[in-house]
This record gives C-alpha cells, sequence and structure tokens, in this order.
C-alpha cells in the first residue's frame, strides 16, 4: 500500500491525499487551496494527478479547504461517487454553489481588468453548471456504516468538528489507516464529542494547533455576556463577522442560552446572510446528529437551538441595508468571518468609527484580510477602498475555535493503541505547528513520525 500527499501538506489548506492499494486508488479530501489569489488559481485550475486514475473519494467534512475542488475532480474525468455523510452532502450542496458564485464573480472582475491590458480573458475555476454536476455524485451515509470500496473498506466515526465531520477509518490490506479529518473539540456547543478510535496501524493527524493552546470553552458564555453588556449599556451595536458554518449557528446558540439565564438584555439580533440562513436550516433537520444537551433543547420547546424571540435571520438584501438605519443596540452576525467580502463590509462601514460600537472576532485572521488588521488594533482601515479611523471597540474571542489544540490532539493519539500505532504523517498544519508535535509524540513511543511534503509518496 502506498500514501501520496498532495495538498494540505506545510499548510492547513487544500487537503488532498491517496491511498493506493492493489491498483485502485481512494481520494482522500479534494479541497480547494484558499490564499494568495494567483497561486491559488495556479494551484486549484490544475490538479496534482489524474483525475482519471482515482478509482473512490471519501471526504471527511463540509468545509470548502476540504470539498471545495470536487467539481474540478469531476470536470476532469473522475467517473465514481463522492462519500461522506449525510449532513455533509447537505451542506455541500449549498457551500459547492456558493463558492461557484464566487469564482464566477471573481473571474468577471478579473477579466475586465484584462480587456483593459488586451490580455484574453481566463474561464473561472469551475462554473455552477461544474457544481451541479458534481453534487450528483455525493453520497451520503451513516456513521455506523462500512462501506467496501474495491481493495478499502471505510467506516466514518463522528469528528466534532463541524456538523456531520468525520474521522475515516481505512481498511485495506490487513492494516488500518485512520485519517482524523480535522478533529474536533469536547464539550463544544451542538455538535457530540469526537469518537475516540483506538486500533489503527497509521494515523493521518492534521495538526493545525499543533502548537496552540485554547481558552477553556466554559468560559465563552460568561466573556460574551460581558462583551454584550458593557456595548449594550453605553447604546452601542455589536457586529460579529461569522463564518456561514457552525461558527453562525453556534454563536446564535448561545445567546439563546445567555437569554433564557437573562444573562444578557433583550437586544435584536439579526444574522445577516442568505448562506448562514440556509445552513442554519440544514442544522435544523439535522438533529439526530446534535449532542444531548442541543436535543433537550429541540424536545423541550418548540423554538429550538437556533431561534428566540427578537432573532431574525436575513435574507433579502433591502433588509440587509435597513439594518443601518437601526439607532438602537443590537448584534449583527454576518459572514465572512474574515471580513474580506459579503455584508459584513456595509455593517462594519457603518459601524466603525463609532466609539459606542464592538466588533467582536470569533474566529483566526490570516495575514492580510481586514479581520486581521481590525485584530492588530490598526488605527486607520480600508473598507471599499475608502479609509475610515477604527473608533469601535474591538474584541477577539479565540475561544470559539473548531479544532482540538496540542493537548487534546496528544491526548487522542494517547488512548489509541499504542502497541499496535506504529507510523504517523502529520498533515493540515503550518511547518511550526507539525514540528511542535514530533517531540512529545516521539515521548508516547512512536516510531516513525513524518511531515510529508507536497507530491510526497509513501510505502507504508
Ligand atoms: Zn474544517
Amino acid at each position: 500500500m502506498k500514501i501520496q500527499f498532495w495538498g494540505g501538506v506545510g499548510t492547513v489548506t487544500g487537503s488532498q491525499h491517496i491511498l493506493k492499494s492493489g491498483g485502485r486508488s481512494l481520494l482522500l479530501e479534494c479541497g480547494l487551496f484558499q490564499g494568495h489569489r494567483q497561486e491559488a488559481e495556479e494551484i486549484n485550475r490544475h490538479l496534482p494527478f489524474d483525475a482519471r486514475q482515482i478509482d473512490f473519494c471519501c471526504v471527511s467534512h463540509a468545509h470548502i479547504d476540504h470539498i471545495g475542488n470536487l467539481p474540478n475532480l469531476i470536470r476532469n474525468g473522475y467517473r465514481g461517487k463522492v462519500l461522506m455523510t449525510k449532513p455533509s452532502v447537505a451542506l455541500s450542496r449549498l457551500l459547492l454553489l456558493d463558492a461557484a458564485k464566487i469564482q464566477e464573480g471573481d473571474i468577471k472582475y478579473l477579466n475586465k481588468k484584462r480587456r483593459e491590458r488586451g490580455e484574453p480573458p481566463k474561464e473561472p475555476i469551475y462554473t455552477t453548471a461544474d457544481a451541479e454536476h458534481a453534487l450528483t455524485r455525493l453520497q451520503g451515509i451513516s456513521y455506523a456504516r462500512r462501506e467496501k470500496l474495491g481493495p478499502f473498506t471505510v467506516h466514518f466515526h463522528d469528528a466534532g468538528h463541524i456538523l456531520g465531520s468525520s474521522l475515516i477509518d481505512i481498511e485495506v490490506e490487513n492494516q488500518r489507516v485512520l485519517f482524523t479529518g480535522d478533529l474536533g473539540r469536547k464539550k463544544m456547543p451542538i455538535i457530540r464529542d469526537p469518537v475516540q478510535v483506538t486500533e489503527a496501524d497509521i494515523l493521518i493527524m492534521e495538526a493545525t494547533y499543533g502548537d496552540r493552546l485554547h481558552g477553556d470553552y466554559r468560559d465563552v458564555r460568561n466573556r460574551l455576556a460581558t462583551i454584550i453588556n458593557r456595548t449594550a449599556e453605553r447604546g452601542g451595536r455589536i457586529i460579529i463577522p461569522a463564518f456561514a458554518v457552525e461558527r453562525a449557528q453556534e454563536i446564535v446558540y448561545n445567546l439563546k442560552l445567555l437569554r433564557q439565564e437573562s444573562a444578557i438584555p433583550d437586544l435584536p439580533v439579526f444574522v445577516d446572510s442568505p448562506l448562514a440562513s440556509q445552513v442554519t436550516e440544514v442544522y435544523r433537520s439535522s438533529t439526530a446528529y446534535f449532542d444531548t444537551e442541543t436535543q433537550t433543547l429541540v424536545n423541550g420547546e418548540h423554538d429550538g437551538p437556533f431561534d428566540f424571540p427578537g432573532l431574525r435571520y436575513i435574507e433579502d438584501v433591502n433588509e440587509s441595508k435597513k439594518l443601518n438605519q437601526l439607532h438602537e443596540p443590537c448584534i449583527i452576525i454576518s459572514p465572512s468571518g474574515m471580513c474580506e467580502a459579503g455584508r459584513v463590509l456595509h455593517h462594519l462601514k457603518h459601524s466603525i468609527t463609532d466609539s459606542k460600537n464592538l466588533i467582536l472576532i470569533v474566529s483566526f485572521q490570516a495575514q492580510h484580510t481586514l479581520g486581521r488588521r481590525l485584530v492588530e488594533h490598526q488605527p486607520v482601515v480600508k473598507i471599499f477602498g475608502e479609509e475610515f479611523p477604527v473608533r469601535a471597540e474591538i474584541e477577539v474571542m479565540n475561544e470559539f475555535s473548531a479544532h482540538a489544540d496540542r493537548n487534546a490532539l496528544l491526548d487522542y493519539v494517547k488512548n489509541m493503541n499504542l502497541r499496535r500505532l506504529r507510523r504517523i504523517f502529520i498533515v493540515h498544519a503550518e511547518p511550526q505547528a507539525a514540528q511542535a508535535m514530533i517531540e512529545p509524540l516521539h515521548q508516547l513511543g512512536i516510531q516513525e513520525i513524518t511531515i510529508p511534503e507536497k507530491g510526497a509518496e509513501y510505502e507504508i
């Protein structure tokens, strides 16, 4: 058996790994690489392997860096199904169509510039039609099922990262290969804890936070309440840029609990995004995947975990614009998470110069994004090409991360059968985070620990 790594190596984006046995190939993930536009376009447009040579494909969860290049895989000749859990199928539907729309929009803008320079137009990486075609290949399976794919038998387990996320457990050639996908955290709201798989010979492990520790999630609601109360008392509004999948629902869920406990005032709350609203709809119809606490909320009252009096989901763009005429304190949750595009830019533009207001950052902000500039407390920022002084208060809550931190990653490995586990491949990590995992994993007695490079192939 061989394993080859094409994406999500040396970086946390664009995951693509291939297992090969008996002349058949199983592709794990087909993620989109996200980064500088030109580099990303080059990487995403040309798959590094021949899609026609792939026999099977399994995907761990519906984040775009794990599913985002499926339309290209299928357009380039992959003829099989793409296996993922049922909630992942429902989320992928929304996210792949959204990604195609973004690609088409980007290329339209780029081609306008190219025309001005006398250069020929380019095609989008994939179109809405490509995405729609890819959707017909998605096959939802449940956690309990074992699927036979040629020489591979795959079994998905809950990874506790986002709704429907999975660890993929593969039996092949009398060995067990466990792929963590993105490993979640224990005691996260809404979803269940990651399933501890103990038996594996080979582990392909993400290590996004291999060099960092998260704050305790139990403090999240207290901190959130303090921030909201402080802003409401001075009559300000709170803008929360949040990813449309999981983070938006998680914030709403926490606000609901705070309201129930009367820990925050009854401010109007708006989730301003058609995508976040549709994603929430998928959550509402996936109650079987919730943890016990959230199940109780589902069964206990007809409002459910993602609704409460005073909360509105806004899809219409005119309704969204009207929010900026509101003068009373309120909370607006709006993508994008890194403040690079989307409706949140309008809300930031209208709120950022007033010291009564607060901007709450609840996710990782990559370099060169507006979100990062806010985190760095830059005094002046550009929004839609115009400069604005930052007078609003900026708060950062890193506690919301959906990834296991260093200790949780190590605990996961510690709880495996260490007499059996002989090799670990570290993927989905910046070089520093991956390196930081080597020493403690060696101390657990793991013989071979590998940080693969792009394109590297290993006999296992
Ligand atoms: Zn993820």
